[in-house]
């Protein structure tokens, strides 16, 4: 689970890590508000679940109380990603010296937590990463130490000489590192961190990820969500029993089993076709899943031909194609479907159907070929 920049910063500090002042606007007034408040200059800055918003426009410094009100006005309803602009962050404008990255994740390969920093901080940190790794310093951290205040000054050296900032820096980290256990998060960054010419450690960007599998022991945190409209879609999927992932594509895909609608996507793609999603029905034929699973694929736009790939095991075809049968009498499906069943009672399932004029294919690549060919019409 992601959290937004200014959810992030709360969080920082509430352990008392410096941040810029700032409040969260979702309209202009509220921006014209914020500003006046604040005193210029000051940064509007997009929420969004994306990493590079600087870069897409969706950081703007506004030194005049009209700059801020143009600010607000081009971010706001911005689409960065495929993320629409809902609100934005007003910060007081920093005046600073050098920016720097100090990030928290688990690493696989030393199975701890690892502590990065760099003096490179400021820009994205992958590009450091890919173009420049040895300036990415890394330190793994003893679970049962945790970050000792010799493991903070090692790494504090590492970016600073002048003593004070060390001095604030050990902190900082310490901090950090208890955040990040406090929280079962995945991810805490500071990117930039900055030195302002105060002299004074300060976080002007802030980004938090959780490991969803704790989120059950933290639900101060769960609290924080504030799911996408995809996202949203995802978990009523797998509140009605579905597992369901949005792709790019525009052939919606519905399939009993994992492993088989993996299958259906790379033949898709292997006749050169695209998949609109994951969708795995689970080995049941329950009429309602068909029902929930098809609302599911027509409420996205991008749909333009439905596949229906079903291998009965357990499951039997017969049953899975009265399932369908139902979930068709009882929601308005106006785009192409293309049916293929094998398997468990399969001719059975395949006499249903064609009772009632949908069309069934024989092969999963007849399948996949008919859906491209009907897209494409
Ligand atoms: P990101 O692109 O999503 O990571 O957004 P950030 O919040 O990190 O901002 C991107 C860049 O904008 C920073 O690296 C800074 O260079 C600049 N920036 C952000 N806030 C301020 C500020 O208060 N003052 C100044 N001068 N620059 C800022
Ligand atoms: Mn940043």
């Amino acid at each position: 689970m992601k959290i937004h920049e200014y959810q992030s910063k709360e969080i920082f500090s509430r352990y008392s890590i410096p941040v810029t002042n700032e409040v969260l606007c979702y309209t202009i007034d509220e921006v014209v508000v914020a500003t006046a408040k604040l005193g210029l200059p000051v940064v509007v800055k997009a929420q969004v679940h994306a990493g590079g918003r600087g870069k897409a426009g969706g950081v703007k410094l506004a030194r005049t109380a009209e700059e801020a009100r143009e600010a607000g006005a081009k971010i706001l309803g911005m689409d960065i990603k495929g993320y629409t602009v809902e609100k934005v962050l007003v910060a007081q404008g920093v005046q600073f010296n050098s920016e720097f990255y100090v990030g928290l994740t688990i690493d696989r390969n030393s199975k701890s937590v690892i502590f990065m920093a760099s003096a490179e901080g400021g820009v994205e940190i992958e590009e450091v990463a890919k173009e420049n790794p040895e300036a990415i310093h890394k330190f793994v951290i003893d679970p049962d130490l945790g970050m000792t205040a010799f493991l903070a000054r090692k790494i504090a050296f590492k970016l600073f000489s002048d003593f004070s900032l060390v001095k604030q820096a050990v902190e900082l980290f310490q901090k950090l590192y208890q955040i990040f256990i406090d929280t079962d998060a995945s991810l805490v960054e500071i990117n930039p961190l900055v030195v302002t010419h105060q002299g004074k450690l300060l976080a002007l960007d802030g980004k938090m990820n959780f490991d969803d599998n704790a989120l059950y022991r933290q639900p101060e945190i769960e609290a924080l969500n504030e799911p996408t409209e995809d996202e949203k879609k995802e978990i009523e999927a797998k509140d009605s029993g579905l597992s369901y992932i949005r792709l790019d594509g525009n052939i919606g895909c519905m399939v009993n089993g994992a492993g088989l609608a993996m299958a259906t996507m790379d033949v898709i793609k292997y006749f050169g076709g695209s998949p609109a999603n994951f969708l795995d029905i689970g080995g049941s034929s329950n009429p309602q899943k068909v029902i929930d699973a098809m609302t599911l694929l027509m409420s996205d736009q991008n749909v333009k031909v439905i596949m229906i790939n079903i291998f009965g095991g357990i499951t039997r075809c017969d049953d899975v194609a009265k399932g369908l049968i139902a979930a068709l009498d009882q929601i308005q499906v106006d785009i192409p479907i293309v049916i293929r069943l094998s398997g468990t009672n399969a001719e059975e399932g395949l006499r249903i159907i064609s009772e009632k004029n949908l069309p069934v294919v024989g092969s999963l690549s007849e399948a996949a070929q008919e859906a491209i060919r009907l897209v494409n019409n």
